[in-house]
């Protein structure tokens, strides 16, 4: 599943090679890459034909290319495979080619969006009345991540001490903070000294604040390692960048000593999934009794 700084590579590849160009047509090649459009693939491409990309946005792990003029904008969802790929013409179709983009210019590329598994794929929304960015409709409840400009550090601080809940339940709140991931959070907690389960109305505001940095670092420094494909053609959702190999501290280090004090990390199951931490940097709160 990609991540929000996988995502953000995708991003900046679109950026580059998808904006500003014009559709020339659209193949679609498997219904279930457009079921999230319900009119089918045949409207999905007489829609999208003859309209212009604006630069690709993105919010946490959702990814969009504003139509020009349209009000509308393609959402890309990438599910657990999918891959936007802008491709010479005349390459081969990859075997798991789903749609296909041609472009009325003399560049020479197309965008093709190819899915092994078939749980993504591309649809068309409206944008939010007021939304600057060609917002889809459909993802309007999710919030801003911590790496757009936008992100509101003092709301999101406010929202945290009047929310009823826990820490990391509410990094991965989406309508709170978005694109932050079950690695990140264990990442950004171990480097805090925070235990997930400690209650936010607890948090007082630079223990908030330091949090926010500490997610912004992690966030950052995966971005760095997964952008070397920039300056390539080949826009790869699952280009790894060995980032998950090298530099984790708390994420998937069960038994291992940690890194700040030595103690053997502990792994907890935690909402179908697990939590990482360091059993003495991390202290579970004090129950309430
Ligand atoms: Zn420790």
């Amino acid at each position: 599943m990609p991540e929000l700084p996988e995502v953000e590579v995708v991003r900046r590849g679109l950026e580059r090679w998808v904006a500003g160009r014009t559709v020339a047509g659209v193949e679609v090649l498997h219904p279930r890459a457009v079921r999230r459009h319900p009119a089918g693939g045949e409207d999905f491409a007489a829609r999208l034909k003859g309209q212009r990309f604006e630069v690709a946005r993105r919010r946490g792990k959702y990814l969009w290319l504003p139509l020009a003029e349209t009000g509308t904008s393609v959402l890309g969802h990438l599910g657990m495979s999918g891959q936007l790929l802008v491709q010479p013409e005349d390459a081969p179709d990859e075997k798991h080619l789903r749609i296909r983009v041609r472009f009325d210019d003399s560049a020479g590329t197309e965008l093709r969006f190819v899915d092994q598994r078939t749980f993504g794929g591309l649809s068309l929304h409206d944008q939010v009345a007021d939304g600057a960015d060609g917002l889809p409709d459909v993802i309007a409840h999710i919030a801003r991540d911590p790496l757009d400009p936008a992100f509101d550090d003092a709301a999101f601080q406010a929202a945290l001490r009047l929310r009823r809940t826990t820490i990391k339940r509410a990094l991965l709140d989406q309508s709170l903070i978005s694109g932050v991931g079950n690695i990140y959070a264990d990442e950004a907690l171990w480097r805090t000294k925070l235990h997930y389960d400690r209650p936010t109305a607890t948090l007082t505001r630079p223990r908030s604040a330091e949090l926010l940095g500490h997610v912004r670092d992690v966030m950052n420094a995966a971005l760095d390692a997964g952008g070397t494909s920039f300056d390539s053609l080949y826009v790869n959702v699952n280009g790894e960048s060995g980032y998950f190999d090298r530099s984790l501290d708390a994420y998937g280090r069960e038994d291992e000593p940690c890194r700040r004090c030595g103690t053997p990390m502990r792994r907890r199951a935690w909402m179908n999934r697990s939590s990482y931490f360091c059993p003495r940097c991390q202290r579970p709160p004090r129950p309430t009794l």
